[in-house]
């Protein structure tokens, strides 16, 4: 196990009815609030009047609302401008991992000079930050508790993150019940991203991180055990708390401290949502097993054994690396079984831009250098074509 600093400072409000602890929440910051949030599910799912009637007369509340699924820096870049202009105290961000990133980019960019893409560039640009109080309804990134926040250009086919203990939320709320409007494609994206969290961390070349390892394995087969109910039944209470926890557990540091190294298939789809825009979690699945077969050899077959039984619950045999890709083929038929598309030309993807992502994920990545089992961009370029179908 690798030296590490584990810092997981959010006060998370965890259930049934928890909203009710906002106004407290907000109060210990200020006044001025900028109410951050997506593209409607929260008029729709009753959640944005349940705000403005606990927070009545006793806040001032700005808006600013559309936050795009892969927020783009425009969205950061206008909220900016309304922290400044309204003397902003707090943000509260209400939704899922865009929103929330979104306003980690905002909350930080509020203090900075310069551009908030700059922070995608070098992280330690990131000198102070707005506090940030969030209301969770979509269990996947791991963003309510963690410093991480991912934005796009779409004008440069750019999506890259900066990480910062500065913007790591103050409070998160995290009712299940306000993920019982999830729709089922969501769902099963954001599971998906709970599973590659973990994965990521899970296959790294720091040996002997035992704890990280244990954990992260009940936190997959977690994720396995509940996200077919609450796909079957999406006002599912102990599904919808047990996904929303795992999601929050997978990116807090939890079973990533300790293990360093470059996280491969995040690098990869933030390439194709970069140039397609499409699901981050979908991606994610279409990616990893074909990254997991492309990467098995005499140095991994131990871990990928290791996988399929801890974690995809397969008995021990001697041939280990039967015994692993039989473990991988099950991860493909857990997603599948989800209803996730499984190849990029169901997400309108195709092979003219594959050599192309391929590159830019070796640029803006550690790929070729710190990754599990490194790659060139030929590897990744393969990795892609073995995705079409
Ligand atoms: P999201 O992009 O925040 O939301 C996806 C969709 O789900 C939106 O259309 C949203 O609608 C809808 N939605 C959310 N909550 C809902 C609810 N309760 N009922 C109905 N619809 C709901 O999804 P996400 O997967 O949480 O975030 C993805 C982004 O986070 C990607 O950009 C990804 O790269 C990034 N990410 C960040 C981290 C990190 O650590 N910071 C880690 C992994 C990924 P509305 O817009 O209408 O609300
Ligand atoms: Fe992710």
């Amino acid at each position: 196990m690798e030296n590490f600093q584990f810092y997981a400072p959010t006060k998370v409000l965890f259930g049934r009815n928890q909203v009710e602890q906002l106004p407290e929440s907000l109060k210990a910051y200020g006044q001025n609030v900028l109410l951050v949030y997506g593209g409607g599910s929260i008029k729709k799912n009753g959640l944005y009047d349940k705000i403005q009637t606990l927070l009545g007369e006793d806040f001032n509340l700005f808006e600013l609302a559309g936050v795009e699924p892969n927020p783009r820096i425009e969205t950061v870049r206008k909220g900016v401008a309304m922290c400044r202009e309204h003397q902003i105290d707090v943000i509260l961000a209400v939704g899922g991992g865009s929103t929330i990133d979104c306003s980690k980019g905002i909350a930080a960019g509020t203090f900075y000079d310069g551009d908030p893409w700059d922070f995608t560039g070098d992280s330690s640009l990131v000198t102070e930050a707005l506090p940030i109080v969030t209301i969770l309804t979509l269990a996947a990134t791991g963003s309510e508790m963690n410093g991480g926040s991912v934005l796009s250009d779409m004008s440069k086919n750019e999506k890259l993150s900066f990480h910062s203990p500065l913007t790591i939320p103050k409070v998160s709320i995290l009712d299940p019940e306000n993920t019982y409007s999830v729709p089922a494609y969501q769902t099963m994206a954001g599971s998906s991203d709970i599973f590659s969290h973990l994965i990521e961390n899970y296959f790294s070349k720091a040996k002997g991180a035992e704890v990280q390892d244990r954990i992260a394995e009940g936190l997959m087969r977690t994720v396995m055990q509940y996200t077919p109910i609450a796909l079957e039944e999406p006002t599912n209470y102990e599904a919808r708390a047990n996904l929303m926890w795992a999601s929050s557990l997978a990116l807090n540091g939890l079973t990533g401290r300790g293990k360093s190294g470059a996280w491969t298939c995040h690098a990869i789809e933030h390439e194709l949502s970069a140039f397609y825009d499409i699901t981050h979690g979908i991606g994610l699945a279409i990616v990893t097993p074909r990254w997991m077969e492309y990467v098995l050899n005499e140095e991994t077959v131990d871990k990928f054994a290791m996988f399929a039984v801890n974690v995809m619950g397969l008995a021990v045999i001697n041939d280990k690396y039967a015994l692993a890709k039989a473990g991988i083929r099950e991860l493909k038929n857990m997603f599948t079984a989800w209803g996730v598309p499984m190849t990029l030309p169901e997400v309108g993807i195709d092979e003219e831009k594959l050599s192309l992502m391929a590159q830019k994920a070796i640029e803006h990545s550690a790929l070729s250098t710190s990754s599990y089992v490194t790659l060139t961009a030929e590897d990744v370029h393969q990795i892609l074509t073995n995705c079409l179908v």
